[in-house]
């Protein structure tokens, strides 16, 4: 299982990770949170389209 790391501090709450991953793993809480852990096929998408860095890497468990 994969699942992006999302640092809560850096996170400016813009949507892009939600919009970018195609497996809607993400949603926009207060920052952006990983709702559905399960379905991250780890591809990078995410952590590449965040304009702030703040996800600072996609785990595998
Ligand atoms: S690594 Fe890919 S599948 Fe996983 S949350 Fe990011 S965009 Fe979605
Ligand atoms: S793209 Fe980055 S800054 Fe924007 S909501 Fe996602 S984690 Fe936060």
């Amino acid at each position: 299982m994969a699942h992006p790391v999302i640092n809560a501090d850096e996170c400016v709450a813009c949507g892009v990770c939600v919009d970018t991953c195609p497996c809607d793993v993400l949603e926009l809480e207060d920052v952006a949170t990983v709702k559905d852990e399960d379905s991250c096929v780890a591809c990078g998408s995410c952590q590449e389209a965040c304009p702030a860095g703040a996800i600072t890497e996609i785990a595998e468990d």
